[in-house]
């Protein structure tokens, strides 16, 4: 199967927001996704409606108000989100002037992992379910190995986890849960990149990978595997491989453990994990580190290693999310663009 052939642009019909809305986030979502989307396409929970702060987008028509209502006349907010949302003006090297909706947007991007008063979180009654398929799936990653789980696709987690009383049948409220989370439009929580794989279903075939020796993780043949090679080479043993191939429920695994740990907070997540289907670690990109450097190696402070350095000079620094970017995800100066799309 050519993997290609699955990319897609992301969607961001009406439709998809709304079956989001009903669906996925329950009632408690939908009020905000009826005033639509902000500026930047990120859909404002309850708890920021007023548009108080200023900072917040501001409510469209839809929403009974006019757009350039007077800021100040919402209700009360916490403390906590009114200090988070007015000390932060001269944070940032913005240009005089730019709008407040991308100064907000800036802040929030640059602070990835706090919460924010603008974020889409599950409604509480589907938390239980969220904790329960996070749960299997590391149950199934501890079952079937860390390297063979990079590869795992849908059909056949389903299948062993069946099979495994360790790890036992995913639940028809989480096979719901992980299909809804697939087929929803994730710039309904603040997630504007691509989405390269659209099938829940897609499988990797190991003729397409390669299993990089010592790594323990993959990269795909062709274009992926040269330009890893030739890193390799050119740096020699001080680059290490940090993450490769991720098919479609490893990358569920690391955005529902992000997501289960905050509280349901889908567009924390997002801000440093595609969700699923829209991470290029399915189609081609990875991770490199710097040897030795451990957790650091995801941080930003891998731009002032060795490795860093030397691909900068060489020209590896395309960044597929470098500071300051639109999509609505973290600095990323580890991430090694290869995919084309
Ligand atoms: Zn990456």
């Amino acid at each position: 199967m050519n993997r290609r052939r699955f990319l897609i642009a992301a969607c961001a019909c009406a439709l998809h927001l709304a079956a989001m809305g009903t669906a996925l986030a329950g009632p408690a979502v939908r009020p905000a996704l009826r005033r639509g989307s902000g500026p930047l396409g990120v859909a404002p929970s309850p708890s920021d409606a007023s548009g108080a702060s200023g900072t917040g987008p501001s409510p469209s028509p839809a929403s009974g108000q006019p757009a350039s209502g007077p800021k100040n006349s919402g209700p009360p907010q916490d403390d906590d989100l009114v200090a988070q949302q007015t000390d932060h003006s001269g944070d940032l090297d913005a240009p005089p002037g730019i709008d407040n909706a991308v100064r907000d947007y800036l802040f929030k991007m640059r602070r990835f992992d706090s919460p924010h008063p603008s974020d889409i979180t599950l409604p509480p009654q589907r938390i239980p379910v969220l904790h329960a398929a996070t749960d299997r799936l590391g149950r199934l990653e501890r079952t079937v190995g860390h390297g063979f789980f990079y590869l795992l696709g849908f059909d056949e987690a389903v299948r062993v986890a069946q099979r495994y009383p360790t790890v036992g049948a995913f639940s028809p409220q989480e096979l719901a849960l992980i299909d809804e989370l697939f087929h929803a439009d994730a710039s309904a929580y603040g997630f504007m990149g691509m989405k390269p794989l659209n099938s829940l279903t897609a499988t990797i075939p190991s003729r397409e990978v390669y299993k990089v020796p010592g790594m323990g993780n993959y990269v795909y043949q062709g274009e992926p595997r040269a330009t890893w090679e030739t890193i390799r080479r050119l740096l020699g043993e001080d680059v290490v491989l940090t993450s490769g191939v991720r098919g479609i429920m490893k990358q569920f695994h690391l955005f529902l453990t992000k997501a289960s740990t905050n509280g349901g907070n889908l567009s924390l997540a997002s801000r440093s994990l595609a969700p699923p289907g829209y991470s290029f670690h399915g189609i081609g990109d990875f991770d490199v580190g710097q040897r030795g450097y451990g957790a650091r190696n995801f941080t930003s402070a891998f731009t002032t290693t060795p490795v860093f350095r030397r691909l900068e000079e060489l020209g590896y620094i395309t960044l597929r999310y470098p500071q300051d970017n639109m999509l609505g995800v973290r600095f990323e100066p580890w991430h090694i663009k290869v995919a084309t799309a």
